[in-house]
């Protein structure tokens, strides 16, 4: 091997692995082995891979490891090759990437420095209590934000309906509170605020919202609670009532079927005349 390199001191030194220490021999990052085919006698265009095409910067060079040691091979290691290198960027490219890369980071700062003033502007000149596109604001930025359970408990207590291939509950939300006055975008806050807690079946937290808030508003929660079994119990009782009205009136119907089929079997076997029954059911049976 270092009599080839004696005599041909200008053969380029490789290396059989991917990426060598810096210099000499080069890694097969660097680097791609030709294996160069002549063309077909007969001019038939068969497809050339890239490796069995040669180029310009085609230079021989020595392996300097691995079980090729020792042997003289054809490579083109120039980066700038379109040929054997193509997804290799020029060191131009590179450079003009990076400055454009700089200048888009430094754009993105100043955009993101200035909208920091503007806010801390903003918030200087805000002032309790707040007007009502302030308050709309944040009732949009809520309802944004709302979690996957209290979007349908929000709507429903607002009715609002979303429709197949309509804008989303969220957003239908949105445009509706738009709507509201001063006083109703202000209760919508607590509103969601409160919603969670409202929602809860058990009321163990020790930090309970929606009662913090009914003792700030002087509320009898006592009072509403029993108000509210009062009502539960109000609620079952219709409900009995109306199971029994169902059930009664199933009765009726299966009471009138079992009549008709019985005057049926009568007539049928009565041709002549049947007993006496009612001209309704008589009418009613025939219709049948
Ligand atoms: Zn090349």
């Amino acid at each position: 091997m270092r009599k080839t390199l004696e005599t041909k001191p200008q053969l380029i030194q490789i290396s059989a692995a991917w990426n060598s220490r810096e210099g000499a021999p080069l890694g097969r990052n660097q680097y791609v082995e030709l294996e160069i085919k002549k063309p077909k006698a007969n001019g038939a265009s068969t497809k050339l891979s890239a490796n069995q095409k040669p180029c310009e910067k085609m230079a021989e060079a020595i392996v300097m490891d691995g079980g090729k040691r020792g042997q003289v091979v054809k490579v083109c290691a120039d980066p700038t090759c379109r040929v054997h290198h193509p997804n290799t960027p020029s060191p131009q490219q590179v450079e003009r990437e990076r400055a454009e890369e700089r200048k888009r980071i430094e754009k993105e700062k100043l955009a993101i420095t200035t909208r920091h003033r503007i806010l801390a502007t903003i918030l200087q000149r805000v002032s309790a209590p707040l007007k009502k596109a302030d308050v709309l604001t944040v009732a949009h930025y809520l309802i944004g934000h709302l979690s996957y359970s209290q979007v349908p408990a929000l709507a429903k207590r607002h009715k609002v309906e979303a429709k197949k291939d309509s804008a989303s509950t969220q957003e239908l939300l949105a445009k509706q509170v738009s709507t509201y006055d001063e006083s109703d975008l202000c209760k919508l806050l607590l509103e969601i605020s409160l919603l969670d807690s409202a929602y809860q079946r058990s009321a163990a937290s020790r930090d309970d919202v929606l009662m913090d808030a009914a003792k700030r508003y002087r509320i009898d929660t006592e009072k509403l609670q029993k108000a509210a079994s009062r009502g539960v119990t109000a609620i079952l009782i219709l409900k009995a009532c109306s199971y029994a009205t169902i059930a009664l009136n199933q009765c009726a119907i299966q009471a009138f079927i079992y009549y008709t089929n019985v005057f049926v079997l009568l007539k049928r076997n009565h041709p002549g005349g049947a007993p006496e029954l009612s001209n309704n059911v008589q009418k009613s049976a025939s219709r049948r």
